[in-house]
């Protein structure tokens, strides 16, 4: 599966809050395929639609998807050039597929800032330039060689090239990867290089609890805001204390608990949902009496491979799939309502799978 690896500097929370993501998380008896790692830790995708379709079907059983956070605890000035913990912190950030970095927006006396003041913006350039670096090194390994295929006539190798360079040109302005613009196309062979700073960036902004129900008063979330745009990444606001404390409690005070402290959905919440839209990831659903459940797929997925990530066989001897969009099938009552109005269609081996699709695949076996 997909995975968000979870960075940043000592004492900005992280531990805080991969405590919580590990103390709310699914029971591993639901997801047999999830490997028992503790620097895994598997959380329930939220997701509204799959309560409502539960009341709607009144299955046995409802399984919403899981998705996957991975903690890689220490990164230290010098990393790209292989001192202390650096290499092995690289190795792991470059096995997951988006980044979720921590930064330190709240002030706390008590609480050592490694660099002896809280400066978001300084911690995020200390990372983003560990990375920025090891990148330009991988990408100086490459140019030469790739240079003189291209010289001979070696279209691929020529394509490749125009992307290193301009690549290269950023991170000599101390810019990450993801703020290149790439077709498509490009962005196949991007993925090849396996960098670090193409991957997306989400910057958690760790703020303090009486700050979380209204952080406008916080001029360092601010700063996060206009460095992430520049940056082509995206924020989210937590106070990771707090999702301490709310992973503790069961569904129901939790509710009454963010209804205490003004906010609408958890940081973890906003975490989980923020890292899914990140990746590129959607759901859809099957919905028998058996079992509701939700899957996740990667947007731009055709039915068959959708069929697959249910079971292989599926995949293999797919016919069509049985097809209503969540709000059809909400808005009808009933698969047979919606059957009737002509919601249902039968799609076929080329169909682009939708976000909250409703299916049943028929299959050869
Ligand atoms: P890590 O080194 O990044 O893993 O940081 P920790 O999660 O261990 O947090 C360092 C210290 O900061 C701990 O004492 C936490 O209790 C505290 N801390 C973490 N998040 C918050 C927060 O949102 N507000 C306050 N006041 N303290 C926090």
């Amino acid at each position: 599966g997909l995975t968000a690896g979870i960075v940043g500097l000592p004492n900005v929370g992280k531990s805080t809050l991969f405590n919580a993501i590990t103390q709310a998380g699914a029971e591993s008896a639901n997801y047999p395929f999830c490997t028992i790692d503790p620097n895994v830790g598997i959380v329930e995708v939220p997701d509204e639609r799959l309560q409502k379709l539960t009341e709607l079907v009144q299955p046995k059983k409802t399984v919403p998807t899981v998705f996957e956070f991975t903690d890689i605890a220490g990164i230290v000035k010098g990393a790209s050039k292989g001192e202390g913990l650096g290499n092995k912190f690289l190795s792991h950030i470059r096995q997951v597929d988006a980044i979720c970095q921590v930064v330190r927006c709240f002030e706390d006396e008590n609480i050592t800032h490694v660099a002896g003041k809280v400066d978001p913006i300084a911690d995020i350039e200390t990372i983003n330039l560990e990375l920025i670096l090891a990148d330009l090194e991988s990408v100086d390994k490459r140019i030469d060689r790739v240079a003189k295929l291209a010289k001979q006539k070696d279209k691929e190798a020529a394509a490749e090239h125009g992307i290193l360079v301009r690549l290269k040109e950023a991170f000599e302005e101390g810019k990450a990867g993801r703020t290149v613009e790439f077709t498509e196309e490009e962005m196949k062979i991007v993925k090849g290089l396996h960098l670090m700073t193409t991957k997306p960036m989400l910057y958690v902004a760790n703020v303090s609890e009486d700050e979380v129900a209204d952080p406008s008063e916080n001029p360092y979330v601010q700063q996060v805001r206009e460095f992430a745009a520049a940056d082509n990444a995206e924020v989210i606001i937590v106070c990771a204390k707090i999702e301490a404390e709310i992973s503790e409690l069961d569904e129901e005070e939790k509710k009454v608990f963010l209804e205490e402290l003004g906010i609408q959905e958890s940081g973890l919440d906003q975490l989980i949902r923020a890292a899914y839209h990140l990746l590129g990831l959607a759901t859809y659903f099957t919905a028998g009496v058996q079992e509701v459940r939700a899957w996740t797929f990667r947007r731009g997925m055709k039915a068959p491979q959708c069929a697959g990530i249910i079971h292989t066989d599926f995949e293999r001897g797919f016919i069509r799939a049985e097809t209503v969009s969540y709000d059809d099938l909400l808005h009808y009552g009933s698969m047979n309502a919606a059957r009737e109005a002509g919601k249902v269609r039968l799609e076929g081996k080329e169909y682009i799978m939708q976000d909250g699709d409703v299916v049943h695949f028929r299959f050869n076996v």
